[in-house]
């Protein structure tokens, strides 16, 4: 288990799914967490400002009313995130752009304010919530596999840019994970997907939010530009 820390984390997207789970796991730990979210409600214990990641008036008036409320982000998990599934041949432009506005545009709008308290504090950690898809594809998922692709080569850039600067910046590619969207899944389907995995089982959201704790941790000052997959050996690695 990483340590507790009490540090001001901000997971983005935190009233459902996987975000709901790494919050409530940082709230366990003891962590003051704040998150950026569009509806819905919240775990116990999380300060919550509504903001939409497409926004960058909102993330950014989000971030100071965060700060405000309970000091400098010291921890940020880029988790907010949508699918907008489509055929090559068929995909507006609206499916195509407006998936990586949210996925790609949301992540730089929050990584950007982010950046500003953890140069001058000289710590930080960025974790990104990407997809096994991001690196292995997808068919129907051009529109999201390039977003999520695009958050390995935005990690890489921040660690060299700031890297020196106690900041970390990695990625996380969880495969099937099991939330109401893989849960309506037809059992058929289930049982094919479960077949290509070597884990042979979707995750709990909870085991990607143990990879992110780790991420955040202190214990991992020397990790960065890193894609980690939580994928069951899907990926292999990627
Ligand atoms: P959910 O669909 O359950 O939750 C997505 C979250 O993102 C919600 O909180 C949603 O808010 C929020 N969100 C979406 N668009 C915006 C926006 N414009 N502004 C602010 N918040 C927004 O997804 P999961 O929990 O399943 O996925 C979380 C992350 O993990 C995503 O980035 C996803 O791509 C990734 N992932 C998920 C996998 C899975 O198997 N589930 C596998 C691999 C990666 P609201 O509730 O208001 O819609």
């Amino acid at each position: 288990m990483a340590e507790t820390t009490g540090r001001v984390v901000l997971v983005t997207g935190a009233n459902r799914g996987i975000g709901r789970a790494i919050a409530e796991r940082f709230v366990a730990q003891g962590d003051r967490v704040a998150t950026i979210y569009r509806s819905g409600d919240l775990p116990d214990g999380v300060f919550g400002v509504h903001g939409d990641m497409t926004s960058t008036e909102q993330v950014d008036e989000a971030f100071s009313r965060i700060e405000a409320e309970l000091g400098p982000v010291e921890v940020l998990v880029a988790n907010a995130g949508i699918t907008k599934d489509q055929l090559l041949m068929r995909m507006s432009d609206d499916e195509f752009e407006s998936v990586l506005d949210v996925n790609l545009g949301g992540t730089f709008r929050c990584v950007r304010r982010a950046s500003k308290g953890m140069i001058k504090a000289r710590f930080g950690r960025i974790v990104m919530i990407s997809s096994v898809i991001g690196l292995y594809g997808g068919p129907g998922q051009a529109n999201y596999a390039a977003s999520k692709a695009g958050l390995v080569g935005l990690a890489r850039s921040i660690t060299r840019e700031i890297g020196a600067r106690g900041i970390t910046a990695n990625v996380v590619a969880p495969g099937f994970i099991e939330t109401a969207m893989t849960a309506a899944l037809p059992e058929d389907t289930q049982k094919k997907y479960k077949a290509s995995i070597p884990a042979a089982r979707f995750a709990q959201p909870e085991e990607v939010a143990a990879a992110v704790a780790f991420l955040a941790s202190n214990e991992s000052g020397y990790i960065s530009g890193a894609v980690v997959p939580v994928d069951g050996g899907l990926g292999m690695g990627h």
